[in-house]
């Protein structure tokens, strides 16, 4: 019982009574645990546990049979030096600690930052992927205008060449809304699929950009 006791020995965790325990067997060259029960009104066990310490420290030697421990610092001057050296640990056992705080923070910081990354590729990969599907709302349009794809129910005839040339001309070969020349296509005013005719009057020269802003009013 009181070996087992004497194995478990935390000198981070010293006991306030340490430095007080320590200096009194120094003072007597005396290391009895009755005697520091007695001095400081201590129990059994508190007293074991302080005398664990100190020999853990260096400052007594271990139990043998029935002797009294031996006493291994002989003078004040060398207890005191030994005791500062142990504050001293204590202390940068308290910088370690802050460091390790420090350091669990900056970890989750680094966790955050990475899931705002992760969740900006997410963000971008949904808006690309909105993209794309207007994209190939369009591109199907067009195909479906210029013959090389059917539409879906009411089939749309090809438009006639001579009326996309009437168109082209006279919109200038330019996007109505814009002006631009890019990606240009021939677009109907009134939806096909809503009734609108295929010829000249409900026709428009609509650049890309322009048509999927129409597309997306129109739904
Ligand atoms: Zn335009």
């Amino acid at each position: 019982m009181l070996n087992d006791l004497y194995q478990i020995v935390d000198l981070d965790e010293l006991d306030p009574m340490f430095d007080e325990v320590a200096r009194f067997i120094v003072q007597n060259q005396q290391g009895s645990t009755s005697a520091v029960q007695h001095r400081f009104l201590i129990g059994y066990n508190r007293a074991g546990r302080i005398m664990a310490q100190i020999e853990a420290a260096g400052i007594i030697g271990s139990v043998e049979g029935s002797n009294p421990r031996e006493v291994l610092i002989k003078d004040m001057v060398s207890l005191e030096m030994l005791l500062e050296n142990y504050t001293y640990c204590s202390q940068s056992e308290e910088l370690l600690l802050r460091r390790k705080k420090n350091e669990e923070i900056q970890r989750q910081q680094w966790i955050e930052e990475q899931q705002r990354l992760e969740r900006e590729q997410i963000v971008y990969k949904i808006k690309e992927r909105h993209r794309i599907k207007q994209l190939e709302k369009i591109i199907r349009q067009e195909l479906i205008d210029s013959g090389e794809l059917f539409g879906e129910q009411p089939k749309r005839p090809p438009i006639p060449k001579e009326v996309v040339d009437a168109v082209y001309t006279r919109d200038g070969g330019r996007c109505v809304y814009c002006g631009s020349i890019q990606n240009i296509h021939i677009d109907h005013i009134i939806p096909f699929s809503k009734g609108g005719a295929t010829n000249v009057e409900n026709l428009q020269l609509l650049c890309q950009k322009c048509n999927l802003e129409k597309s997306n009013k129109i739904g």
